[in-house]
């Protein structure tokens, strides 16, 4: 696991004593929004310079954009804050983005933030106030609440979180966003986690230290409309569940303890009615349905067991989580300087 002491290479822990937040904004065909979103935050951003002494770095990463959202993402102003622009080789997902901007971010302390402007530019002064005059070490935002949603949706989230969090040591909190500040030294720890695949939210929950909670109301997207579909939004709950609990593999042994001790009571019933009443168990249809429940059962396990294999095989091939294709940098201070594109591969 090499690459778990090069990803610290690029860590905020040396210079933990110094003021500084960056602040991770993943894109994915945001180009509409983007120059409103930048001038919100540069104000932001300046306004905490003035106040708290606060160095701030906005750091965009282009999740192979098909608009022109990198563009328009290099040429935004860096008059109050610094800006990295991180291009990725193609599509990898919010996550693999999020990582992305992780491992450049240059200042101590790390926010993530959606580019859409669902996650209000306002609220950023509050978690800061909790990071720096609270001593939070994460802040993470939640949303105030779901009745906007459907019944089946709220169904699901709660009954995906009672079985993330079953049995865990450390909850997930239920209706927790990605807007959320790490401080130093949660930074430094998430930056030591070494999966690949990478559920952001449990793993900024799961390294623990003082962590609060900030309730508030998503914003409506500013335009464009939500990557998320039912599909994706199933292959996350999955990445999630397998990532941090072993409960669908003990539902799944539960399951079978259940059916076996069922087929139990069953033969004890056909004994007793043969033996005792000498009646004879109509065969065929009980046959059948014992097939089809036992056969059934065991396609459920395979395939959760399955899971956990392809996840296993996944950390094997140990591949980099995302590759960048361009790279660029602005300070505030004035003194420019826009890297060369480079082709390297992910740290
Ligand atoms: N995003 C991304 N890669 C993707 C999909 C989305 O970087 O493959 C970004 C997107 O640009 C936005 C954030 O992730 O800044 C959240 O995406 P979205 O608004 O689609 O999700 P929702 O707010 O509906 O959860
Ligand atoms: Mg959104």
């Amino acid at each position: 696991m090499t690459d778990i002491s090069e990803r610290q290479g690029n860590s905020g822990t040396a210079d933990a004593g110094r003021l500084g937040l960056s602040i991770v904004v993943p894109v994915h065909n945001e180009a509409a929004g983007l120059v409103l979103f930048h001038a919100r935050l540069a104000e932001i951003a300046k306004r905490l310079k003035a106040s708290r002494g606060l160095a701030v770095e906005i750091v965009y990463v282009d999740d192979g954009s098909r608009d022109d959202s990198y563009a328009i993402a290099c040429s935004l102003p860096a008059d109050a804050v610094d800006v990295q622009t991180v291009s990725l080789s193609r599509n990898f997902g919010k996550e693999a983005a999020l990582l992305a901007g992780l491992d450049h971010a240059r200042q101590p302390a790390v926010m993530f933030m959606d580019g859409d402007g669902q996650h209000p530019p306002a609220l950023i002064e509050t978690l800061v106030g909790h990071w720096l005059d609270g001593g939070y070490d994460v802040v993470y935002t939640a949303k105030a609440s779901r009745s906007n949603e459907s019944w089946t949706l709220r169904m699901s989230v709660r009954a995906f979180y009672a079985a993330i969090n079953w049995g865990a040591r450390q909850k997930i909190p239920e209706d927790a966003g990605d807007f959320r500040l790490l401080s130093p030294r949660a930074t430094a720890a998430l930056r030591r986690l070494p999966e690949r695949n990478r559920f952001f939210k449990g793993l900024a929950s799961w390294i623990g230290f003082r962590q609060i909670r900030v309730d508030y109301e998503p914003a409506k997207r500013t335009h464009g409309k939500s990557t998320w579909n039912f599909r994706s939004l199933m292959g996350l709950s999955i990445e999630g569940l397998t990532s941090f609990s072993v409960a669908p593999l003990r539902l799944a042994s539960l399951l079978g303890l259940l059916l076996a001790f069922g087929a139990f009571l069953f033969g004890v019933q056909i004994l007793i009615e043969t033996v005792i009443y000498g009646q004879s168990v109509p065969g065929y249809p009980s046959v059948v349905v014992g097939l089809m429940v036992i056969g059934g059962v065991q396609l459920i396990m395979i395939g959760i067991m399955g899971e956990y294999i392809g996840k296993i095989l996944s950390e094997l091939k140990g591949r980099p989580v995302y590759f960048v294709a361009e790279h660029g940098m602005k300070s505030a201070d004035k003194s420019a300087q826009q890297d060369p594109p480079s082709r390297a591969a992910a740290e």
